[in-house]
């Protein structure tokens, strides 16, 4: 009998089973694919790579997502040490030939003697028995109803709406204020929860031709579905008037700029706190299905954000995902039924690595209260800790979507530079701290993984 059951074999439940099973867990994988298939897996594979073939940047000192690979490599990673198996000339990216891959990772699994596999669709939430739910972005349709009856409706979302997120220390102060419309708000921290970037007519109307010239992405067959509801795309907003922005997120009423009181702003971009550290903040309203480049290059025009930088760019997908901070508690177990645990992007996190990364804690996790163990916190000063510090408490729930790993996620390093000019020193510092505390964590482990 298994001792721990893992529903969905992806990135994230093929990191969890080889965790607990190296702990000596009896661990079950239950995955649908062949018998059900997503639009967007090709394969029955475990572990497949469903579109880029990248884990991004391998760069462990400058880089967040580096920094990643850093922390699960040290920690036995099944998903890290196969895609280095398989790796493909890419630069300081770590390209992974994905078809390998998978077969490798699936042929692991299968091989070790504590994981069994078993195909077939979950259509419920299991009674009892420690859980691991990694069903992913394409969760089958009956196993999200019964997440979301759980859960609540509103606690579940079927599409992310991402605006784009943006370091609070990359924002020119001298041209944005902070204030929220008609100074709402019971304290000065919340009468100032918003940065605002005025636009006069002139940036305004360059703004909507950039927008509505801006390069988009299309949707995939059978990822539309539903997504129109609340959430328009501003390029979209932009095509059906060249004012409906400025009577939507852009609008200019209620706020007053403090560098040039006496004008009043044709039209205001406002950017909302997006962690409770205060180094992200997201623009209102602003979730985009433009190009990347295109993102970068008409963000850029709006005043004070000239210089920008992006911690994530927004995005509009098929993507289940529940509302984390509500819902987990800091061991990534349903408050509600604490015998499941969530990992995977269905929590909130976004990417292949990231994914990956939150199945390797929700499998020791998981282990560790079979066993009878206790696993100390995991320092929000590494990668791994700052990313589930994040999903199961750190961002606002109110608007919480998906986050890849970033350098906003992590506490700051007190006595560095700000700004764009700090940066390399600044992120050395967040990595070699990152490294020094995971090492720590993992205890002798680490000492023999070298
Ligand atoms: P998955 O890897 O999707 O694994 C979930 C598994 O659960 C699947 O194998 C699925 O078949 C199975 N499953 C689902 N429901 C059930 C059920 N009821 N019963 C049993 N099994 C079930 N990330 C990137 O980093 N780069 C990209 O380029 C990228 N492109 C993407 C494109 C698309 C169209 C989508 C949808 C996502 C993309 N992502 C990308 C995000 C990507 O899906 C995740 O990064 C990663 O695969 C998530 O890992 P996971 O383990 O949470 O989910």
């Amino acid at each position: 009998n298994p001792q721990l059951t893992i529903i969905g074999g992806g990135m994230a439940g093929s990191e969890a089973a080889w965790q607990a099973a190296n702990l000596g867990i009896r661990t079950r994988i239950i995955e649908m694919r062949p018998k059900v298939e997503t639009f967007a897996h090709r394969t029955g594979n475990l572990a497949e790579m469903v579109c880029s073939n990248s884990f991004r940047s391998d760069d462990d000192e400058q880089n967040a997502v580096g920094l990643l690979h850093w922390e699960m490599r040290a920690a036995n990673s099944v998903i890290m040490h196969t895609a280095d198996a398989h790796k493909l000339p890419a630069g300081g990216a770590l390209a992974v030939d994905r078809d390998p891959f998978a077969e490798a990772v699936t042929a692991k699994l299968q091989a070790h003697p504590n994981i069994e596999i078993t195909a077939g669709e979950v259509t419920d939430l299991p009674e009892d028995g420690p859980t691991i739910i990694a069903t992913g972005p394409l969760t089958g349709s009956a196993l999200a109803e019964a997440i979301a009856k759980e859960a609540g409706q509103d606690a579940l979302a079927f599409f992310d709406a991402i605006a784009p997120i943006v370091y609070a220390d990359s924002i020119d102060m001298d041209v944005a204020w902070r204030q929220s419309r008609y100074d709402k708000g019971e304290t000065l921290e919340e009468q100032q929860a918003y940065i605002n970037c005025p636009l006069t007519k002139d940036q305004y109307e360059a703004f909507i031709d950039a927008l509505l010239d801006a390069e988009k992405t299309q949707f995939k067959e059978g990822e539309t579905a539903g997504y129109f509801d609340g959430c328009l795309p501003i390029e979209v907003m932009a095509e059906r008037g060249r004012e409906t922005l400025r009577y939507g997120p852009m609008k200019p009423v209620g706020l007053t700029n403090p560098h040039d009181p006496q004008t009043k702003a044709h039209a205001v971009v406002q950017l909302r706190r997006d962690n409770a550290l205060g180094t992200l903040y997201n623009i209102v309203g602003f979730q985009t299905k433009m190009t990347y480049g295109a993102q970068k290059r008409v963000f850029t025009m709006i005043p004070g954000l000239q210089d920008a930088s992006f911690a994530r760019l927004g995005g509009i997908h098929r993507n289940t995902f529940i509302n984390s901070p509500t819902l987990l508690d800091g061991q990534m177990r349903l408050r509600s039924k604490p015998h499941i645990r969530f990992a995977g992007q269905i929590t909130g996190v976004e990417g292949y690595v990231e994914s990956a990364s939150m199945g390797l804690l929700a499998g020791r996790m998981a282990a560790a209260e079979i066993l009878g163990q206790s696993l100390a916190d995991v320092p929000d000063t590494t990668a791994m800790g700052a990313l589930v510090t994040h999903i199961t408490g750190g961002a606002e729930a109110k608007t919480f979507q998906p986050m890849n790993v970033n350098f906003g996620l992590f506490p700051p390093v007190e006595g560095l530079k700000g700004g764009r000019r700090g940066r390399k020193d600044r992120y050395k510092a967040y990595t070699d701290r990152a490294k020094a505390a995971w090492t720590d964590w993992l205890g002798p482990e680490a000492a023999a993984a070298q």
